[in-house]
């Protein structure tokens, strides 16, 4: 009955069997069998039992038959139970041998990445470093987000932070190659992909794609070495997919030439946000634009967050998004807005620009319009995401 496949031993039985297996192994000679059938005659003959059946032509062929019939790669199985063999005189573990290659794995490997392989085969060669070992589970919330904080440091020390960035910034435009990097991290880890696509996606990508010169200049160099850890503010407590409603307000006031941000009630803060618990100085915070009452969209501005110490700046609050199921190496938290002042020029204005004295205008007349362009420059995000999953699909 273990045998039908509609009817497998439970998880206990299972690992028992497998550990009495390895344990029986031990006694086997160095070489490991080639296959279940022949590892099936060598431990049967060693227990002396049934040894001569097991190993008769018949017995050999029901054997394959039935791995056959489970579908059963043989090799594969047998270098997995081996994978605890004793170790050996000089103190070193036999090293399983190598799989026969039937076919040209570098030639494979080269069409299966594509257009980007080089920057895939640099991130896998990296994420081999033991730097990148999982650490101890026991860590803390905020001790795991610190050791994802220093890889995401390690990545941007190889530019892989800057690839979709201007050439000024330390980029190379290519913001397809930085999907290939963010893809091919999901093989390695999910927090590490997000924080990666936090920092470099979402914060320098809002700044890259709705801000002009002025604002890639000024912050997207930093934020590629991860000198300024960034976040992006969008969702609130009330609004995640309604994006158009939010509540989170950026009125102009012309006397001082600053936006006012400001949470309009205690329900209506940002919420879910990445990077902002613990390690983010500035964010781009999504807002609705207000000039002398008169509401013109959600529009996006760059607002400092925390001072060089990590000390939140005045005006700003911020609570932790707390343990969550999964991703806990990264920092979401909430963000509270009290009347918190910036400059007109923080403002991210590539597809509307306000003056000074509060004349608002747009290439794009038409408000909706206005929005679904802005919001169509993220959609590398999306592409990004989708291509992680992929790839913890096939990890
Ligand atoms: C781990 C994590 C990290 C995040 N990081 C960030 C971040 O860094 N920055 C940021 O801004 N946000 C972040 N978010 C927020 C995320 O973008 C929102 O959760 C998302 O936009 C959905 O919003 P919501 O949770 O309010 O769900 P809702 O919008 O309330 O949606 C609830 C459900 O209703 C469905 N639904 C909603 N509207 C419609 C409709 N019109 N028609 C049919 N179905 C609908 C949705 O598909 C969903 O299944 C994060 C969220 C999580 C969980």
């Amino acid at each position: 009955a273990w045998l039908n496949p509609q009817n497998p031993p439970d998880a206990t039985t299972y690992f028992g069997w497998v550990r009495s297996i390895r344990e029986a192994a031990r006694e086997l000679p160095e070489t490991p069998p080639a296959d279940l059938t022949a590892l099936s005659c060598e431990l049967a003959e060693m227990a002396g039992r049934d040894g001569g059946i097991v190993a008769t032509a018949e017995g050999k062929r029901a054997l394959h038959d039935i791995e056959d019939a489970l579908g059963i790669v043989s090799a594969e199985v047998v270098r997995d139970l081996m994978d605890e063999r004793p170790v050996g005189g000089d103190g070193a573990t036999t090293a399983p041998p190598e799989p026969v290659r039937t076919f040209d794995v570098d030639a494979m490997r080269a069409l299966v990445d594509g257009p980007h392989r080089d920057i895939r085969d640099r991130v896998r060669r990296l994420l081999r470093d033991p730097q990148f070992r999982r650490p101890d589970p026991q860590l803390t919330d905020d001790e795991y987000r610190d050791v994802v904080l220093g890889w995401l440091k390690l990545l941007a020390d190889q530019g892989l932070g800057a690839l979709a960035y201007p050439e000024y910034a330390g980029g190379q435009n290519d913001i397809g190659a930085f999907i290939a990097a963010f893809e091919t991290i999901a093989f390695h880890d999910l927090d590490l992909v997000v924080k990666f696509g936090v920092q470099f996606g979402l914060w320098g990508g809002s700044v890259n794609q709705l801000g002009t010169e002025k604002h890639r200049r000024k912050y997207l160099a930093d934020t590629a070495t991860v000198d300024l850890p960034g976040c992006f503010a969008m969702s609130e407590r009330r609004h995640g997919s309604n994006v158009r409603d939010l509540q989170t307000t950026a009125t102009f006031d012309r006397q001082s030439d600053e936006w006012v941000i400001h949470t309009p009630t205690e329900q209506d803060h940002k919420e879910w946000i990445g990077n902002a618990a613990r390690h983010g100085r500035i964010a781009t915070v999504f807002a609705q634009l207000v000039i002398d009452g008169e509401g013109y969209g959600v529009h996006a501005f760059v607002v400092p967050l925390r001072d060089e110490n990590g000390e939140t700046l005045p005006g700003i609050r911020i609570g932790d998004s707390g343990h969550k199921m999964g991703l806990n190496g990264v920092d979401n938290g909430r963000i509270w807005f009290d009347n918190v002042r910036i400059p007109r020029e923080n403002l991210l204005d590539r597809f509307a620009q306000v003056d000074a004295d509060g004349t608002y205008s747009s290439p794009i007349p038409s408000a909706s319009k206005r929005f679904f362009v802005m919001l169509g420059t993220l959609v590398g995000g999306r592409i990004a995401v989708g291509s992680a999953a992929n790839s913890t699909a096939k990890a």
